[in-house]
C-alpha cells in the first residue's frame, strides 16, 4: 500500500512549485513516484532515494582516499576549523532553510566570517541595482491573474524554471486572463535563439552585451523620440514596436536572468532595467521581477537583511556588519588570500566559482556541507551528508517573489542523518565551549 502526500513544495528552483504530490510507500521510509514537478523537481525527490547517497560524513586522508568519520567527530572538526580561524569564509546558504540560515549567522557572528550566498555569482548585481533605484514588483500570484504583457529578458524557463509558464506566466487562465496565452502578449530578449525564444511573439536577438543599449533604447521609444536605424543589433522599427507592445497592456512584467546580471554593465543593466519599468507606469502598470534560481537564495538575502540589513557579501569579521561587493565578495576573498578556511552550506562554488578559485578552497581548511556529491565535495577536506530540506525535513524557503513558504517533509531521512539545522546548532554550541562563551 501507498500513501499520497498532497501540497508538497518542490525545493529546487526559485519558482518554488506548491502543488506536488509524492506518492510514498506505507511505512513512511520510500518515495515511489512524484506527480506534478517537471523533470528536475522530481529528480530531486527521487534522488534522496539513491542507492549510493552518503549517509555519513567522509574526511580525506593524507593520500586522497576517503575515510567514514562519526557525526561528533564532524562536528569538532568544523567547529574547531572555525573558531581557529582568523577569517572563515561561510559561503552557500541557497538550498537549505531560513532556520538554517538563521543559526547559520549567529555561527557567524561567533567566528567574525564573512557569509556570502550565491547571489554573489547570479543576482548580486540586482540587489545592487534594488538599492540604487528601488523596486517595483509584484508576487506570481498577481502575474498569473493579471498580467497580459509579459517580458523575458536575459533568461531561459523554458529550461531553467520549467513550470513558471504553465503555472505563473504565460498558459494559466487567472481571474483577469481568462483566455491564458492567448491573452498574453510575450517578448524575449536573447542572443540566443533558446526554447523560450521560440514561443514569443517577439523575439529581439539583441547583441551579445549591448542589454544596456537597448534597454535605453526602449526609454527613448515610450517618448517617440529619434533613435538610430539599429541599436544592439535590433532595428529602431522593432525596438518602437515593443515599445507600444509594453505601453498598450494592463498590467506587465520583466522577467530577466544572468543574461543580463552577469553580461558586460551588470548592475547598470539592471538600474536601467527597472527605470524601463518606471517609465512604463506612465503608461500602465508594469512590474520586474528577477528569475532566482536556487530554491531559497532569496531566503538567506531576506535573512541576513532582518539580522544585519545587508543581503550578501556580508562581512561580519571586524564584530559588525559590513558590505562592500567586489571586496567583501567570495572570489575577491579567495584570490585576495584573505580568508584561511571556507565553510560551504548547500551550495556548490566547485562547479560554478572560476578554476582559480577552486584551487583555493583546495589548499584550505573546507568542510562542505551538502546531500549530494558536487564538485565542491570532492576539493573539500570534510564532507557532511545532511537530510534534503523540502523532502526530508521542513522549513521556511521564499519564493523568487518573496513570498514565505512553508516546505513540507515528506520521508525521514536516514537512519543517524541530522538536518543541516541540527548539525550547525551543534556546531554552535561546541564553538561557544571552545571559545569560553
Ligand atoms: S519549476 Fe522549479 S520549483 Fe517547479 S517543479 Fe520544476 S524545478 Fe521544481
Amino acid at each position: 500500500m501507498a500513501k499520497m502526500v498532497t501540497d508538497v513544495i518542490c525545493p529546487f528552483c526559485g519558482t518554488l512549485c506548491d502543488d506536488l504530490e509524492v506518492s510514498v510507500s506505507d511505512d513512511g521510509t520510500k518515495i515511489l513516484d512524484v506527480y506534478n514537478a517537471c523533470a528536475i523537481g522530481a529528480e530531486k525527490f527521487l534522488h534522496s532515494q539513491a542507492k549510493d547517497r552518503v549517509t555519513r560524513p567522509r574526511m580525506k586522508q593524507e593520500d586522497g582516499s576517503w575515510k567514514e568519520v562519526t557525526y561528533d567527530e564532524a562536528i569538532e572538526y568544523t567547529a574547531k576549523m572555525l573558531a581557529d580561524a582568523r577569517k572563515p569564509l561561510m559561503y552557500g546558504w541557497s538550498s537549505t532553510n531560513c532556520e538554517a540560515q538563521a543559526v547559520g549567522t549567529e555561527l557567524g557572528e561567533m567566528v567574525g566570517a564573512v557569509m556570502d550566498n550565491t547571489a554573489t555569482v547570479c543576482h548580486g548585481s540586482t540587489l545592487i541595482a534594488v538599492q540604487d533605484v528601488g523596486v517595483p514588483s509584484c508576487t506570481l500570484g498577481e502575474i498569473l491573474n493579471r498580467a497580459d504583457r509579459i517580458v523575458f529578458w536575459g533568461c531561459n524557463p523554458a529550461h531553467a524554471h520549467p513550470r513558471h509558464m504553465s503555472r505563473y506566466s504565460i498558459f494559466p487562465r487567472g481571474f483577469f486572463t481568462g483566455k491564458g496565452a492567448k491573452g498574453r502578449k510575450m517578448v524575449v530578449v536573447d542572443p540566443r535563439v533558446t526554447d523560450t525564444a521560440k514561443t514569443a511573439d517577439i523575439h529581439m536577438q539583441v547583441e551579445q552585451g549591448r542589454d544596456f543599449e537597448l534597454l535605453t533604447a526602449l526609454r527613448v521609444a515610450f517618448k517617440g523620440e529619434w533613435l538610430p536605424d539599429f541599436v544592439g543589433g535590433i532595428p529602431k522599427k522593432t525596438i518602437y514596436e515593443v515599445a507600444d507592445v509594453m505601453k498598450s497592456g494592463r498590467f506587465g512584467i520583466i522577467f530577466f536572468g544572468m543574461g543580463v546580471t552577469q553580461s558586460l554593465s551588470k548592475n547598470h543593466n539592471i538600474d536601467q532595467a527597472i527605470c524601463v519599468t518606471r517609465d512604463l507606469n506612465e503608461y500602465t502598470k508594469f512590474n520586474i521581477m528577477p528569475m532566482r534560481g536556487h530554491y531559497n537564495v532569496t531566503g538567506s538575502g531576506e535573512v541576513w537583511g532582518w539580522l544585519h540589513g545587508f543581503p550578501y557579501a556580508l562581512d561580519l569579521s571586524r564584530g559588525f556588519a559590513r558590505y562592500n561587493p567586489g571586496d567583501t565578495t567570495s572570489n575577491d576573498l579567495l584570490m585576495r588570500d584573505e580568508v584561511d578556511s571556507v565553510f560551504v552550506i548547500g551550495s556548490d562554488p566547485g562547479a560554478h566559482f572560476p578554476n582559480s578559485s577552486v584551487k583555493k578552497i583546495w589548499d584550505l581548511p573546507c568542510v562542505c556541507m551538502d546531500p549530494h556529491l558536487t564538485p565542491t565535495t570532492a576539493v573539500c577536506k570534510l564532507h557532511v551528508p545532511v537530510a534534503f530540506v523540502g523532502v526530508e525535513t521542513g522549513g521556511c524557503a521564499y519564493r523568487m517573489d518573496n513570498v514565505p513558504i512553508e516546505c513540507r517533509k515528506v520521508v525521514d531521512p536516514p537512519e543517524g542523518m541530522p538536518t543541516d539545522l541540527e548539525f550547525l546548532e551543534r556546531v554552535v554550541a561546541r564553538v561557544k565551549e571552545l571559545k569560553g562563551a
